[in-house]
């Protein structure tokens, strides 16, 4: 995460999780709502940043000031009879498992790494394994507090302030510093989930599995390597929290670091596909059911802490999007064989429908649809090139990419996914910008 630590002639360089691209910028560490505005205001541009697990440019600012916010982590109020908890915005998810799963308690939504603050999970409207029955983070946000840089401070609610709540869910950090929210936290009696995983060989088994399925929570993993009788196998899982009563004990500590990181020749063809054979054929039935702790289910890669470090010092991009429906098999298909083809996918690819409950964020990412994330190694030129591939396809089936993930989206494809950006721009703080908003408003190149 976040502070590299590597001392340049220039600011230090703040990392997003993809570890591109590498901007310098200053980090203001706040620990209190009233540190913001800062007391002597920094004539550079500012972005409230959290646990940096963003993976492109959506919190990064170069020779800007970056407000460091997980300093702000204090939990203010929680009322046991409604599972409502106030907390300041720097309060990780993991940090809140910890007081509420022992409290009987979880996250209302939650994405697939609890190292991301509660500001983070607003200012991206993250979505998890249940948006098909639940929606995306913002949601289940009662209230919070919006702080401008001209020191304006006001609580935004579905009723109060309402379209500074919808600017700002989903707002990528733009519309103001968020301090404290309120959260809907959902009851649970157990830490099991009742897990159900099916392989599928191909699209086609794995959108009927979709239709059919009725868990709370669906995902598959999808081999984006295999070619022939194996292309677009995968394995596809889905689970309930266990209704009889269980354990509710706080989670441990990972133990496991990834020490350092791996050189380039390390991640190649071979590898990847050695990976997700073993990965494949871990589950050696074709179904396999039982109950599972909720930590390999929710969050399998916070196992190993900076796991980012395997595809080395020139990092990674990840590739999300969703397609509508009606064009999302076809869409589909020829984005997995440009990958196939390719030969530079990672083992990391999850592939979802998202479902129909709009999202109340003006900016949000998810519409109805099947959505694919993975990550590909950046290989200079042919990485990116891919990536770009893959935009205009998306775009082609009139689907949408994902902002928190993105760092090479052109103005155009932007525009094109979020028509509603200009309206958006109108609540943008002035004393506020991205290196995200910069490119996406054609005012900064895309970095090659
Ligand atoms: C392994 C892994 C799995 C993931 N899985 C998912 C997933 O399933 N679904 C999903 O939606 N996302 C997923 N993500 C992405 C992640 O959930 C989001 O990028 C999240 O926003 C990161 O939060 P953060 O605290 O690290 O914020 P950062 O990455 O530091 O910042 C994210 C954005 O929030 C803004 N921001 C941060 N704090 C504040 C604040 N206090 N006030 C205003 N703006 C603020 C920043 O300006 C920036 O625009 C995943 C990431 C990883 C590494």
């Amino acid at each position: 995460m976040g502070k590299s630590g590597r001392k340049t002639e220039q600011t230090p360089i703040f990392e997003s999780w993809g570890r591109y691209p590498q901007l310098h910028a200053d980090l203001i560490p706040l620990h209190w709502a009233s540190d913001f505005p800062l007391q002597h205001a920094p004539a550079a541009l500012q972005l409230p940043v959290g646990l940096g697990r963003s993976y492109g440019d959506v919190c990064l600012l170069e020779n800007g000031t970056l407000l460091h916010t997980p300093g702000m982590d204090r939990f203010l109020h929680f009322d046991s009879a409604t599972g409502m908890l106030r907390c300041e915005a720097g309060v990780s998810l993991q940090k809140i498992l910890d007081f509420a799963v022992p409290r009987g308690f979880f996250l209302p939504v939650t994405p697939g790494t609890k190292y991301v603050t509660v500001g983070g999970a607003i200012a991206n409207d993250i979505h998890g394994k249940n948006h098909h029955v639940a929606g995306t983070f913002g949601r289940h946000v009662l209230r919070f507090e919006l702080v401008r840089s001209d020191g304006t401070r006001f609580v935004c609610s579905p009723i109060e302030n309402p379209e500074w709540f919808a600017a700002t869910i989903g707002g990528m950090g733009l519309t103001g510093l968020i301090t404290w929210a309120e959260i809907h936290l959902r009851p649970i009696v157990s830490r099991k989930i009742d897990f159900l995983g099916d392989q599928f060989h191909g699209i086609d088994e794995f959108f009927a599995l979709s239709l059919d399925a009725t868990a709370e929570y669906t995902v598959a993993w999808i081999d984006c390597i295999s070619t022939g009788r194996n292309f677009a196998r995968g394995i596809f899982m889905q689970g309930d929290h266990s209704e009889t009563p269980g354990p509710l004990t706080p989670s441990k500590e990972p133990r496991l670091t990834f020490p350092f990181d791996l050189p380039e020749f390390a991640l190649n063809r071979f590898s990847m596909a050695a990976f997700n054979s073993l990965y494949f054929h871990k589950q050696l039935r074709k179904q396999k059911a039982g109950p599972v702790d909720y930590e390999p289910f929710f969050y399998p890669l916070d196992a190993v802490l900076h796991w980012n470090r395997l595809y080395g010092r020139h990092g990674f991009l990840q590739f999300q999007n969703v397609l509508p429906h009606e064009s999302g098999r076809e869409g589909m298909l020829e984005i997995l064989k440009a990958i196939t083809q390719s030969g530079l996918a990672s083992f990391l690819a999850v592939i979802k429908f998202f479902g129909d409950i709009p999202s109340v964020g003006m900016m949000s990412f998810p519409t109805p649809g099947v959505m694919l994330a993975l990550d590909f190694p950046i290989r200079r030129d042919v990485t990116f090139e891919l990536v770009d591939r893959l935009a205009r396809i998306t775009l082609d089936y009139g689907g949408r990419m994902y902002s928190a993930k993105d760092a090479r989206m052109t103005p155009e494809q932007f525009q094109a996914f979020y028509p509603q950006w200009r309206e958006f721009a109108r609540f943008v703080d002035p004393g506020f910008d991205s290196a995200f908003w910069q490119r996406v408003t054609g005012r900064r190149p895309i970095v090659a």
